[in-house]
């Protein structure tokens, strides 16, 4: 059971980074407003990851932890509109199994906070801390030397992290979020607009030189910010995508955009922009499988077609 679990871990936890995606995702489900990331040697000696949302309960803790439970969905009917970032419940329990956790948690109504330590058999105890969830993860592959092998250096892994907090944090402009890394305050981001969230992760040349695009009403919606070429000379990785709050790297949707892009501007350069699609959740089939970002669309053709026009329109204006 023990080493079933190790392998279900590897695909859920690649490397650190991952765990600060999933640690992540499980503050925005609760409703944080104010989510603190500590990062340690990479993440590879500690992730982590405070919030102020809605917490555990204490009988909850042990559930946290334990393989397929999620209080995310109720029923099969419930994962057609699955409305937050995690329903598998099995994150926790993964990281678990190749990691040191503790879970530090604290509802509304409780008088105080309680913890557990290690796996969903551990005890549960009366703890201090604030409002919301501490999850904290050390030594992670500890009990898993071959996979501990494939890890980059620190730099690298903690570069990874880096990259999702930003990913999320940009989404996520109504959050506050704050990185660090050996007890370095790396980046601070409180609760903004969009608008200057995006120029805060992206820089002041894309804040200077960009379009702000707003398609589409109801069941397809598309917005955000497109850089002009000028505005992200400079960056390679300023692409981002999200499909219903969720970022994605979809072969079709960066088509689409860069169709548009050369359609209006004729250069091969690629700027930044920050895109998110909304559509109706029965429309797309996002494989959140966590090592994965792919989405299928039920009308591809329909949503490229969507996408190229909205990005071509807001990008004429410039030339107009
Ligand atoms: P999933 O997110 O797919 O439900 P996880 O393994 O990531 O599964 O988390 C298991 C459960 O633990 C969640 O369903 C949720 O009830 C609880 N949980 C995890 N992290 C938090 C958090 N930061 N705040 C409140 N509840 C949490
Ligand atoms: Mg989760």
């Amino acid at each position: 059971d023990q080493l079933i679990s190790q392998i279900a871990a590897g695909e859920v936890v690649e490397r650190p980074s991952a765990v600060v995606k999933e640690l992540l995702e499980n503050a925005l489900d609760a409703g944080s407003t104010q989510i603190t990331v500590r990062l340690e040697e990479g993440g590879v000696k500690r992730i982590a990851i405070t919030d102020n949302g809605r917490g555990i309960a204490p009988e909850e803790l042990p559930l946290a932890l334990a393989r397929h439970a999620t209080s995310k969905i109720a029923s099969l009917n419930d994962l057609e509109n699955v409305g937050t970032l995690g329903f598998r419940g099995e994150a926790l329990a993964s990281i678990a199994s190749v990691a040191a956790v503790r879970i530090t948690s604290r509802t509304p109504n409780a008088a105080h906070a309680f913890e557990i330590v290690g796996s969903h058999e551990g005890t549960v105890a009366p703890s201090s801390g604030a409002f919301g969830t501490t999850i904290d993860v050390q030594d992670l592959y500890f009990n898993t030397p071959a996979r501990r092998k494939f890890l980059k250096s620190e730099q690298t892994e903690y570069g990874h992290c880096a990259e999702i907090v930003r990913r999320i944090a940009l989404s996520r402009p109504d959050v506050s979020f704050s990185l660090t890394h050996n007890g370095r305050t790396i980046d601070h981001w409180n609760v903004s607009e969009a608008a200057k969230r995006s120029a805060q992760i992206l820089g002041n040349d894309f804040a200077e030189a960009r379009l702000e695009l707003e398609e589409g009403a109801g069941p397809l919606r598309l917005y955000g910010y497109v850089g002009l070429p000028t505005a992200s000379k400079a960056r390679a990785d300023g692409q981002f995508f999200y499909v219903n709050g969720r970022y994605v790297r979809d072969k079709l949707l960066v088509h689409a955009v860069r169709a548009a892009y050369q359609d209006v501007l004729h250069g091969d350069r690629f700027p930044s922009y920050v895109l998110s699609l909304d559509l109706d959740p029965a429309l797309v089939d996002v494989n959140v499988h966590p090592s994965k970002i792919e989405v299928r669309f039920r009308d591809s053709r329909a949503v490229h077609q969507f996408v190229f026009h909205a990005v071509q329109r807001t990008l004429a204006q410039t030339s107009a």
